[in-house]
């Protein structure tokens, strides 16, 4: 039988703001633990909550660069389980009438231009933190992260295939940088994602038994997960066996999901209107201002640098998925006047750089005029592109100038012919059978000769004055 696979993911964001989602501690990553707690996000009887205005308007923010409606009326909910890290035993998040809805992410996956509904986007509080110590036979809790807003993104089950979740994800991730609400960092956990995926036999149109998939901490393990999930699946069914909904956790050293909890429905959970925070209406003229103040997004900043600095689609694509890079190249491109070069430094130097150490462009420490200023020494003439490549990788390492290394190594092409003809004569006169292989024929032989002068003036010499000069000497 052929089968085809139903995905749909929960996004959850940790929202950047000075104080907790409903009172003024701290939202701070890595203090003691328990020095940012109060009454109110341990769950004393009788505190009472407060909105955080920055985390609404971040939220707000959000929903509407997702395309979303946002809620006439606002409504928080409270979500009760019992577990140590939830003091309250309750968690404060929306139910029915969630912050925003029907929004949309348009993908592309193999050429194809895909639309993924998102079916809401709505805020919730973080609960707080178990600490295993090795060996105890204890459990430590950790209260600071108690009450830090979140953001949850949820979208319809759109998705066919583990490649579209990685690819939403991703498209996702890229908007949300933009919008600077979130660092966003899946291995800090400020982004998480459970996924949700069922199969149905190709053309069914019920939807399966859905498993909920959690604990991956890349995109690369929610499209592993997934593709394990959709095979186990599929053979269950093959095997007779019955899909279950569950949570499973994926663990990333065996490759492979494991069953948790049977999934709870959400009448388990006992909703209820959160009586301390009444239900509001959002004034239109604050969603409009925050609607005008929206940045530019990666697809509009995309199809600029097409048209502004000339850029191929590939190109403009690659630097604008994520913000930092999409400002260091523009600026680096203006202050330069040479976008095309400076993408191609970008894109492919400076990315192998910025990936080998794992970290942003920004961190590498290169300020986009330092690279300009690369840039037009090449374009200039001042040093060969070889020796750019050296520049930029001293100037990385010892955060000095690229101009002031350029002085100070002597490493200022070598475009005087006298200078070249000197080596020139120095190469041919030690490689006598190249000489002889070229004049019989051998063309090939010049790339060596080529090399050896290079080498002669450690990789000084202007390239196209050394092939000039040679030929010249080798009598063409
Ligand atoms: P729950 O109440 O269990 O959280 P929701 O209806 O809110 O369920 O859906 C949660 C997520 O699961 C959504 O992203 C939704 O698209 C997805 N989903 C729902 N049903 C299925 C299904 N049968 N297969 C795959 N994903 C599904
Ligand atoms: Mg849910
Ligand atoms: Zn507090």
């Amino acid at each position: 039988m052929r089968y085809e696979t139903v995905i749909g993911l929960e996004v959850h964001l940790q929202l950047d703001t000075q104080t907790k989602a409903f009172c003024g501690c701290a939202n701070r990553f890595g203090s003691s633990p328990n020095s940012q707690t109060c009454p109110v996000c341990l769950g004393f009887p009788g505190s009472l909550p407060v909105l955080n205005e920055k985390a609404f308007l971040h939220a707000i923010k959000v929903a509407l660069a997702l395309g979303c409606k946002i809620q006439d009326l606002i409504k928080f909910d409270r979500k009760n389980y019992y577990y140590p890290d939830l003091p309250k035993n309750y968690q404060i998040s929306q139910y029915d009438m969630p912050l925003s809805y029907d929004g949309r992410i348009d993908i592309k996956v193999d050429g194809k231009d895909k639309l993924i509904r998102i079916k809401r986007v709505h805020m919730e509080e973080d609960a707080g933190k178990l600490v295993h110590p090795e060996g105890a036979s204890h459990s430590l809790v950790d209260y600071n992260r108690a009450g830090t807003p979140l953001l949850e993104i949820v979208t319809e089950p759109d998705l066919s295939s583990p490649e579209e979740a990685y690819e939403y994800l991703t498209k996702l991730k890229s908007i949300l940088g933009y919008l600077k609400v979130s660092d966003c960092d899946m291995e800090k956990g400020s982004l998480r994602c459970d996924a949700n995926i069922s199969i149905r036999p190709a053309g069914e149109k019920t939807l399966g038994t859905k498993v909920e998939v959690k604990n991956m901490n890349s995109f690369k393990n929610v499209r592993q997960a997934l593709e394990h999930e959709e095979k186990r699946q599929a053979e269950a069914v093959e095997d007779k066996v019955k899909i279950v909904q569950e949570t499973r956790l994926w663990d990333p050293d065996r490759g492979v999901t494991v069953s948790m909890r049977s999934k709870e429905e959400a009448q388990d959970y006992r909703y209820f209107p959160e009586p301390d925070l009444v239900p509001f209406v959002v004034d239109k003229r604050v969603i409009e201002d925050i609607r005008s103040a929206l940045p530019e997004l990666p697809e509009a900043r995309r199809a600029r640098f097409m048209d502004e600095f000339a850029l191929p689609e590939y190109d403009a694509s690659v630097l604008t998925a994520d913000i930092d890079t999409a400002e260091y190249f523009e600026e680096s491109a203006r202050v330069s006047g040479k976008a095309k070069i400076v993408a191609n430094w970008i894109m492919g130097d400076m990315a192998a750089m910025s990936n080998a150490r794992n970290i942003g462009i920004r961190e590498l420490g290169l300020s986009a005029g330092s690279l300009a200023s690369i840039i037009k020494m090449i374009d200039s003439g001042a040093i060969s592109g070889k020796i750019a490549k050296e520049v930029l990788n001293d100037a990385i390492e010892t955060k000095k100038d690229p101009e002031e290394i350029v002085r100070l190594k002597g490493l200022t092409q070598i475009s005087d012919g006298g200078q070249i003809e000197t080596a020139v004569a120095a190469v041919l006169a030690k490689n006598e059978k190249s000489v002889k292989d070229y004049k019989d024929g051998k063309k090939n032989a010049l790339t060596f000769l080529v090399g050896q002068v290079m080498k002669e003036t450690k990789g000084k010499a202007n390239p196209a004055l050394v092939n000039e000069i040679l030929k010249k000497k080798l009598g063409e």
